[in-house]
C-alpha cells in the first residue's frame, strides 16, 4: 500500500517509483491512503487508480470535500494547484486501527495545517508517517487567526499529541526521514509561539509557501502577469484583502521579493524563477 502520491505534474515518476524493484516491482497495489488532500499529497491518485485499479482512501472528515471536489475546502483552485480528480472509495476515521504491511498502524487526528488531517503510527516500532503535521524543520503552513480561528489551536493540540508518542522515526511528508523527533517537536513548539505572536507572519509565510508551490510547478513565472496572478487566484486575493490592503501590482512586487530575500526564488529578465532552477 502506499501512503500520499504527490504532486499531478510528478506522477509519471510516482508510477516509475511504484512500478520499480525499489517499489512494487511486479506486485499488484492494495490501496493508497492520503494523510490528507492537499494538491502535493493527492495529486498521484488518478494516476495510481488507472494503473492499478486500487482503492483510495482519505480521512473521513475530508471525503466530503473530495466527492463534491470542493477546490476551495481542499486547497485546489483556491491556491491555483492543479489535481486530477479521483473518487472516494475508503474513509479513514481517527482512532481507527488498520493492518497496512504487516504492520498495525493507528490513525490519528492531527488537524492544523489541514483540519481533516490524520497521522498514522506504529507503536510497536515507533514509526510515525506524519504528513504536514510534523517536519524535522517545521510544519506545514496554518492559516492565520483571522480566517480559521481553530488552526493555530489545533497545530498546537496537535504538535503535543505527537510529543506524547513513543517515535523511533518519523516518515514525514516532505524530506527524508528522520530520528530526532524530540527537536523537531521543539522547533515546532518554537514557530508555533511566533506565529502566535504575529497574524501577518502566518499570512505571509501562506503566501510564500504557496506561490513558491506554484512556482515550483510552473518553473516560471512573467513578473508582469503577477498583478493579475494575485487578484484572480483567491488565496491572494482574500489574504491581500484581508491584511495588506495593497494595490495588485505593489502586493505583487512584495510577495516576489520576499521569495528572492529567503532565497527561494530569483528573477531574471522579467521572470521569476526557482532559485535552483
Ligand atoms: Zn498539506
Amino acid at each position: 500500500m502506499l501512503i500520499d502520491s504527490g504532486y499531478t505534474t510528478h506522477a509519471p515518476l510516482t508510477l516509475a517509483l511504484l512500478a520499480s524493484e525499489r517499489g512494487l516491482g511486479g506486485a499488484p497495489l492494495a490501496l493508497v491512503a492520503n494523510t490528507h488532500c492537499h494538491s502535493d499529497h493527492v495529486g498521484g491518485n488518478a494516476a495510481i487508480v488507472r494503473r492499478y485499479g486500487c482503492p483510495i482512501a482519505v480521512p473521513e472528515a475530508e471525503a466530503p470535500f473530495v466527492r463534491r471536489w470542493d477546490g476551495k475546502a481542499l486547497l485546489h483552485d483556491y491556491c491555483d494547484h492543479r489535481v486530477d480528480r479521483f473518487g472516494v472509495d475508503r474513509e479513514i476515521a481517527a482512532g481507527s486501527r488498520h493492518v497496512w504491511g504487516d504492520l498495525e498502524w493507528q490513525a490519528l487526528a492531527a488537524s492544523g495545517h489541514d483540519m481533516s488531517a490524520l497521522v498514522f503510527y506504529n507503536a510497536e516500532h515507533g514509526i510515525l508517517i506524519s504528513g504536514d503535521a510534523l517536519w524535522e524543520n517545521g510544519f506545514g503552513f496554518v492559516m492565520p487567526p483571522e480566517v480559521d480561528p481553530e488552526a493555530l489551536p489545533a497545530t498546537r493540540a496537535t504538535i503535543e499529541m505527537l510529543a506524547g508518542l513513543d517515535v523511533n522515526v518519523v516518515i514525514p511528508g516532505h524530506g527524508e526521514p528522520f530520528t530526532a523527533a524530540g527537536a523537531a517537536i521543539e522547533r515546532a513548539r518554537l514557530r508555533l509561539d511566533s506565529f502566535a505572536r504575529d497574524s501577518l507572519r502566518i499570512a505571509r509565510h501562506a503566501l510564500k509557501v504557496n506561490l513558491m508551490f506554484t512556482l515550483l510547478e510552473r518553473q516560471r513565472m512573467a513578473l508582469a502577469d503577477l498583478p493579475a496572478y494575485v487578484e484572480r487566484v483567491g488565496l491572494y486575493r482574500e489574504f491581500n484583502a484581508m491584511f495588506f490592503r495593497m494595490a495588485p501590482a505593489d502586493f505583487a512586487e512584495m510577495l516576489a521579493g520576499e521569495l528572492e530575500k529567503s532565497g527561494a526564488a530569483r528573477t531574471i529578465d522579467g521572470w521569476l524563477a526557482p532559485a535552483r532552477a
